[in-house]
């Protein structure tokens, strides 16, 4: 009657209510720092801020794309702020965090798209927090020489995983994705192993908007052949009625059947299921993958 269609119940999950979560947010607001759980509405938030993970989400919290499937708000962005990157390692030390996310709202008003603020918050958590390892999930920096945002970003910052999400099928990018473009997407991360093979890369996409198996097969591929290391899969959920409507919720068993296919075409590690989300227990992956 609302116009969503009603959840399954395998994407039932409760609020967050529990201690850990209360104070995550206390410092998050306190460092004035903004979270991708809580600006994408994320349903994993009762899940991860109990274990302590959280996603920061640096550059402000408006961003100047306005993807279909996106709860950020979009509009002007405000200055980056330069206490940032001092603010973000704070708050990984003080939480002790083994893995930390850091992604950010696209900036297509700034030269170097942000790459500039992900290398100085990246040194900034290896100088406080030598131990902790560190994942950035960044926009396409699209129109932004490429090359030169990238390198600098390897050089200077080194991530342990960079991630960078596809979202969906190409032929979904018109509707869901306006922005970007595919194969810009795929050469960033192409690019990232060409230029150290020694960092992870990892991309994902949503289920549930209308993609064809063998379309989700075919990214899959294209994913391989950009030496993609790692991949998501999660449902898509309409975060408002102004986003893009949900097509299908997926069956639980059919991600048990892509993660079957992605596993056959030799990614390292891949999450596929309801309520995977791009950044979904990210460090418990990786520090299994270390261990190995
Ligand atoms: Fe959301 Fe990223 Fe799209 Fe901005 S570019 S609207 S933050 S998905
Ligand atoms: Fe935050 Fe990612 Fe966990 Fe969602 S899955 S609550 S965005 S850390």
């Amino acid at each position: 009657k609302d116009g969503y269609m009603r959840k399954p119940k395998w994407l039932r999950v409760k609020a967050p209510t529990s201690q850990m979560a209360n104070e995550t947010r206390k410092m998050m607001r306190s460092k004035n720092l903004h979270t991708v759980c809580e600006e994408a509405a994320c349903p994993n938030i009762g899940t991860c801020w109990k274990e302590k993970h959280a996603t920061v989400m640096i550059l402000g919290d408006t961003c100047t794309r306005a993807c279909a499937f996106c709860n950020v708000k979009t509009g002007r962005p405000m200055a980056v702020d330069p206490q940032e990157p001092l603010k973000t390692a704070e708050a990984c030390a003080a939480m002790g965090l083994n893995h930390i996310v850091i992604t950010s709202v696209d900036r297509d008003d700034l030269k170097d798209g942000g790459a500039d603020q992900f290398v100085k918050v990246v040194q900034e958590i290896r100088k406080m927090c030598p131990d902790t390892t560190i994942e950035i999930l960044t926009p396409d920096f699209r129109n932004k020489a490429d090359d030169i945002t990238v390198e600098r970003i390897i050089a200077e910052g080194r991530p342990d995983v960079f991630n960078h999400n596809l979202e969906t099928v190409p032929r979904l990018y018109p509707r869901i994705r306006p922005g970007a473009r595919y194969y810009n997407s795929l050469r960033l991360l192409e690019t990232v192993k060409r230029l150290d093979p020694t960092i992870f890369t990892k991309s994902g996409i949503m289920v549930g908007l209308s993609e064809e198996r063998m379309e989700v097969s075919q990214v899959m591929d294209d994913m391989r052949t950009a030496d993609i290391d790692f991949m998501t899969i999660g449902q898509y959920l309409q975060p408002t009625k102004r986003h893009a409507k949900v097509h299908e919720f997926v069956h639980p068993d059919v991600f048990k059947s892509y993660e079957r296919m992605a596993k056959g075409k030799g990614f390292l590690m891949i999450s596929s299921t309801p309520l995977t989300r791009s950044s979904y227990l990210a460090g418990d992956d990786f520090a299994k993958l270390r261990a190995a």
